[in-house]
């Protein structure tokens, strides 16, 4: 049987009645999945024997196919659209919410949060603010990680260890944070190339995938002109500081859509 786990990263699930909330960052649309595409995708992975598991499972269950499903940012049509889904498939996915965000417009709150504990679904912090963190002075560090930590552990008990790092820029140091604050787990998206600590990486399920991409990437498979920019990515990344990084990428964007 093949081994591979795929952990695949989705945020927000739309449909063409429901704005997404205002003030998201620049670019955030690319990975707005609308809701047919994800309903679609969750029901290949039900066909396929596909199990949504929970980190701590994996060994449990090494018997079976499984897929470990992660949404970030925290917007409300999450707990609108996905979670009846994933309960409607027995499916088990984590949600990592950003704290200052919790209860804005477009935004889960502490009562949806409960819900979704309540059906079995595993909350995590995505920070306090969601900035590049790479770019913050340790103390900084800190106060995004341990702080959305203990805010959402008073709200959602001592359940909650998982971190997913923000706008993919980590290091490290910010990983070495992230653990001393108390997270048991830490998500990141694309692993960059020199990070030695143990983390999950992730797959970004984009808007632009059609059904034989999802297929591709629960294979582990990536075609060669995705691989292509994303080495350009990666270099460009490497030697630009986050900030600088971003304005480039948010320039090119605007670029793109015009
Ligand atoms: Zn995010």
């Amino acid at each position: 049987m093949n081994n591979y786990i795929p952990i695949l990263m989705y945020h927000g699930i739309k449909t063409d009645l429901q704005s997404v909330p205002q003030g998201r960052e620049i670019g955030a649309d690319i990975y707005d999945v609308t809701l047919n595409n994800f309903v679609s995708q969750m029901n290949w992975l039900a066909q396929h024997q596909y199990h949504a598991i929970a980190i701590e499972e994996i060994d449990k269950l090494s018997y079976q196919k499984q897929v470990i499903l992660t949404f970030d940012d925290g917007e409300m049509n999450n707990f609108i659209h996905a979670l009846p889904v994933l309960q409607q498939l027995k499916f088990q996915a984590y949600f990592f919410v950003i704290v200052d965000r919790i209860g804005k417009p477009g935004y889960m709150g502490w009562d949806e949060l409960n819900q979704m504990q309540e059906a079995s679904m595993i909350i995590g912090s995505h920070s306090m603010t969601h900035p590049i963190l790479t770019d913050l002075t340790d103390v900084q560090v800190e106060d995004e990680l341990y702080n959305s930590l203990k805010i959402l552990v008073n709200h959602l008990g001592d359940g909650v260890n998982t971190l997913s790092i923000p706008r993919g820029f980590c290091n490290d140091k910010v990983m070495q944070i992230a653990y001393a604050s108390g997270y048991r787990h830490v998500f990141i998206s694309e692993r960059p190339e020199n990070l030695e600590s143990d983390c999950w990486d992730r797959i970004a399920v984009k808007a632009s995938w059609n059904h034989q991409r999802f297929e591709k990437a629960i294979y582990g498979i990536k075609p060669i002109n995705e691989q292509i920019s994303d080495r350009v990515k990666k270099t460009i990344k490497k030697s630009l500081n986050g900030e600088t990084y971003n304005r480039l990428r948010n320039t090119l964007i605007s670029i793109s859509s015009k």
